[in-house]
């Protein structure tokens, strides 16, 4: 009997598309520091960074120190110099990208339906942002008091998706067992892949991403709008 649900966030929950959105969100990000860093030299380092983050499952440092020590050991700047301007980003710059998002009034729907029917909830979103970009996201798309057991960022987490190590973590948190999860995402290589460690999977086919990625069947499949009534069939299946 499945008694958790993970949802990842960007494509499943929110109406976003990821490649638009990280080319404003970088634009804005070096924006913040002309002056600093010349747009490339930040838009590389982010990435590399970021590169860096995703290839690291090592439980010892966390997402975010991955992320920074990488940064860091690239830079002539020191983190009191850097690190307050990521802040002011975060606070004034980020919560301007929600135009290039549109809630999903379904994802509100699906989520309270599962609430009600005593599901318990966690936010599957690859930790590669920091918690408050994530709290922001989930603004934007209308679910900011939903109440997630577990929401994963780059602090609390010490591996990405892909990657089973990211996986193994969060049901770790939840101290769930695999059989009794069922994780919804848009992206075929990135949500599927839980399905190693016995997870059942639905793919939300909404905004499909990596659909020629064949390695991983999911069990159920379907929109967003349909997980409403999937949800009522759930407790026979
Ligand atoms: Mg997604």
């Amino acid at each position: 009997m499945i008694d958790t649900l993970l949802f990842d966030l960007d494509g499943t929950l929110l109406d976003i598309d990821m490649d638009i959105f990280l080319e404003h969100y970088l634009q804005s990000l070096t924006k913040r520091f002309e002056g600093i860093f010349l747009a490339s030299e930040l838009v590389s380092l982010i990435m590399a960074g970021t590169r860096a983050m995703i290839a690291d499952s090592s439980p010892d440092r966390t997402n975010a120190e991955v992320f920074w020590e990488y940064f860091f050991s690239r830079v002539d700047y020191q983190p009191e110099d850097i690190l307050p301007l990521f802040a002011q980003f975060y606070d004034e710059d980020f919560p301007r990208l929600a135009h290039l998002t549109s809630p999903k009034p379904e994802a509100r729907q699906v989520l309270e339906r599962a609430l009600k029917k005593g599901f318990r909830l966690a936010l599957a979103t690859n930790p590669v942002f920091p918690r408050q970009a994530v709290v922001e996201r989930l603004r934007w798309a209308g679910l900011e008091e939903i109440p997630f057991a577990v929401i994963t960022s780059y602090e609390n987490m010490h591996a990405c998706k892909p990657h089973l190590a990211y996986y193994r973590e969060i049901l770790a948190a939840l101290d769930a067992e695999p059989r009794r999860c069922l994780m919804f995402g848009n992206d075929v290589a990135e949500d599927l892949p839980v399905a190693q460690l016995g997870v059942r999977t639905y793919l939300v086919e909404d905004h499909l991403l990596n659909m020629a990625d064949r390695r991983f069947e999911p069990d159920y499949r379907g929109r967003l709008a349909d997980v409403v009534s999937f949800l009522d069939r759930l407790d026979d299946m």
